[in-house]
């Protein structure tokens, strides 16, 4: 039953979001910003509480620890690895969170003190609806709440000392992960895969439960670089090449009605300018390239290579380049050669009663990363709910309910 867990992670996560840990994109350091060690460290002095072995931060911002393999079944089970971010996302306050536990919630808006024109109601968060009986706990109004992904990490700390006090559970090494930076794309070092030295792993950074997610955008990122010709404005008639002029005409040469993220959904993929800089002299804009298929991403960077070049070719005084550099890949293609990891998570779900459904992330997690680098990594639900704002919420009975799904998948990790 996981009602066992329902203090225990209340207790954890009502401390861990009111650390600030929000990450910074404009910061070349890893991590971004220098407080997510006050969460890591934290967690650290946590696990060595606990008996977690090995525990160590990682010059990269990684803190990683064991809970080492028990039994006779255990020393041949494979190591599974079960991670979440410490990271908070950027551009939306993180900053002297106040969480307010709304204790079994009985439907309606839930208010928030600190903005009184906010409501959480389930006519606009339709999941809350579900949560009947649960204790809601969201933000105060003012900032984020943080459960994406202190949900996460402490769904993952309260499976550590859960297996830690049950002496007569056998099972393999597990190994656990606490990463920065998810929220800007830098949370998985190129070191961690040999560092985690998992056979499989979990990101716990998952919505609503039951979901499940292995697929997720192939994603590049591209950067067009327009030198135009700069001259005196006096006297410039049939020399000046205005870069300005021809990042306009780039942009405009895109489709607008269909493969922006504005316009598409479910499977469709997009192709994404999202800075634009520059003076009549020199411009860059930048866009991301979106696609659950290798082709239709292929073909997005094509069209895109087609309109620079078209541009270009509309003034050849000009020098218009597009430069495509690979971010991530959709990690079903490693996972459909390996699907023991999908296979145990679902079967897990089942056992506590939840019939898991794929949900294809229209963006990557650090498990796309993970995978393509040789560690199958799928992502398991929280409970968290409208993140990235200030209605954000999560529900302790369905953070203990991840809990004990992660617990239950530990106990089928030894069985195949
Ligand atoms: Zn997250």
């Amino acid at each position: 039953m996981h009602d066992q867990f329902f203090a225990e992670i209340e207790e954890r996560f009502v401390r861990y979001v009111q650390i600030d840990t929000m990450a910074d994109e404009t910061s070349a350091t890893s991590p971004s910003t220098i407080k997510q060690y006050d969460l890591l460290h934290l967690l650290a002095d946590e696990m060595r509480g606990l008996g977690v072995a090995d525990v160590r931060i990682t010059d990269y911002g990684a803190l990683l620890g064991t809970v080492p393999a028990r039994g006779a079944v255990g020393e041949h089970a494979p190591a599974i690895g079960f991670l979440a971010h410490v990271d908070t996302i950027p551009g939306f306050s993180g900053t002297g969170v106040k969480p307010q536990v709304h204790r079994a919630y009985q439907g309606g808006a839930l208010p928030f003190p600190d903005a009184p024109a906010l409501l959480l109601s389930p006519d606009t968060a339709p999941d809350l609806g579900k949560k009947l009986g649960h204790d809601v706990i969201t933000a105060s109004g003012s900032t984020i709440l943080g459960a994406d992904d202190k949900a996460g990490v402490a769904i993952v700390m309260t499976l550590a000392a859960a297996l830690l006090r049950n002496p007569t559970l056998e099972h393999g090494p597990i190994r656990i992960g606490f990463t920065p930076d998810e929220e800007i794309g830098r949370g998985v070092d190129p070191r961690l895969p040999a560092d985690l030295a998992a056979d499989f792993a979990y990101t716990l950074d998952g919505g609503e439960p039951g979901s499940l997610v292995y697929e997720s955008f192939s994603a590049d990122k591209a950067l067009v670089v327009i030198d135009g010709v700069s001259t005196h404005t006096g006297t410039a008639k049939d020399k000046m090449v205005n870069a300005l002029t021809l990042a306009a005409r780039v942009i405009n040469a895109l489709p607008q009605h269909t493969l922006t993220p504005e316009t598409s959904d479910g499977r469709q993929g997009f192709i994404h300018c999202y800075k634009l800089h520059g003076d009549a002299a020199h411009a860059e804009i930048s866009f991301i390239l979106r696609d659950y298929a290798l082709e239709g991403l292929r073909a997005h960077g094509e069209l895109l290579q087609l309109a620079c070049r078209t541009i270009n070719a509309g003034d050849p005084r000009a020098a218009i380049t597009c430069t495509i550099t690979p971010q991530y890949r959709n990690m079903r293609y490693w996972l459909d050669n390996d699907m023991r990891p999908v296979d145990i998570a679902r079967a897990a779900y089942r056992d506590l009663g939840l019939e898991p459904y794929d949900e294809p992330i229209r963006g990557g997690t650090d498990g796309s990363r993970l995978t393509e680098m040789g560690v199958p990594t799928p992502n398991l639900f929280t409970g968290m709910h409208d993140v990235h704002g200030p209605l954000e919420w999560v529900t302790v009975q369905d953070m203990a309910l991840a809990t004990a799904t992660c617990l239950r998948i530990v106990e089928l990790g030894c069985e195949r």
